[in-house]
């Protein structure tokens, strides 16, 4: 899987595959996609700065397959296309140091083509950039590192997300001697670690402000100053056996626990007071224990 190696380089690349309806033919079609690449520069506002270079079967630069290839070089980047003719499919591949707006560049390269059906990616995951503008990691004396806010935050914000890999194990135990930090989990079996994100790296504290929401998406709890750390309750999201290596909790709040404890063993006022923010797979298999969804199909017929 593909993960963000360098989070100080910005870099951003879109590849759209797609099936086009407009008549392209095999042999001295150059201008075409020559034209396309100097406009697809004009779109996204990129200077180009050597080509466009146009290889096709029938000029004296062959590719292998039956069409065209083109190149362009930008200052800030570059652009290449492939298009197979035999088949009525391109590829666009646009990697540029400048950022650029995704919706409007494959809408650009669907009018451009009269595409019928398309396919795209973008790396890094556009949603890191989307949610994690606000937070930083830093080290710590005490737990070695944590995540900070760099600027206010407001209640309900979303400020990262789970986007790794996902393991089905029947102990938690078992899938955390597999993973990179730890993995979270979002269902009875199912657990996801996180590859590109910093979702993993929020520190437990018995005393939260950030909880995960819709399965995936750590959101805060309330309003958050700058420079203070964010945290999240495990409590919140595990149910399982497991238990974090040093075997007690460094959160120093208040009503610490002494340990990161499970959702079963959190107190009575605990669980009530954090129902909104804990996970629906808990709230489910409480339900489901304490008979509510028997009730409720009984009161249904
Ligand atoms: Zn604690």
């Amino acid at each position: 899987m593909y993960y963000d190696l360098n989070k100080d380089v910005f870099r951003k690349r879109l590849i759209l595959e797609a099936s086009y309806k407009m008549k392209i033919k095999n042999k001295g079609e150059e201008k075409l996609i020559n034209d396309f690449l100097l406009d697809l520069a004009k779109s996204l506002k990129m200077k180009t700065i050597n080509g466009p270079f146009i290889s096709s079967a029938t000029g004296n630069a062959k590719p292998i397959h039956e069409g065209y290839e083109g190149q362009v070089v930008w200052a800030e980047s570059g652009a290449d296309i492939y298009v197979w003719t035999k088949y009525n499919f391109l590829t666009v591949d646009i990697y540029s140091c400048k950022d650029f707006n995704t919706e409007k560049t494959i809408n650009f390269i669907k009018k451009y083509f009269d595409i019928k059906d398309f396919t795209y990616k973008e790396t890094p995951d556009e949603l890191y950039r989307k949610f994690e503008n606000k937070i930083e990691l830093k080290s710590t004396k005490v737990k070695g590192s944590g995540i900070f806010a760099k600027e206010e935050i407001k209640k309900g914000e979303i400020l990262s997300y789970v986007d790794g890999q996902i393991y089905f194990s029947k102990k938690e135990s078992q899938i955390n001697s597999l993973v990179k930090d730890h993995a979270i989990p979002f269902s009875k079996y199912f657990y996801r670690n996180s590859f590109n994100s910093l979702s993993v790296k929020f520190n437990h504290s018995c005393d939260p402000n950030c909880y995960i929401k819709d399965l995936f998406f750590v959101t805060a709890m309330r309003d958050i100053k700058k420079g203070e750390e964010l945290t999240m309750s495990y409590s919140l999201f595990c149910n399982s056996d497991w238990q974090n290596p040093e075997g007690k909790c460094f959160c120093k709040s208040k009503k610490c626990y002494g340990k990161i404890v499970p959702w079963r063993d959190l107190t009575k006022e605990d669980k009530e007071k954090y129902i909104p923010f804990t996970a629906d797979w808990i709230l489910f298999e409480e339900m489901k224990k304490n008979g509510y969804l028997d009730n409720l199909k009984n009161s249904l017929k």
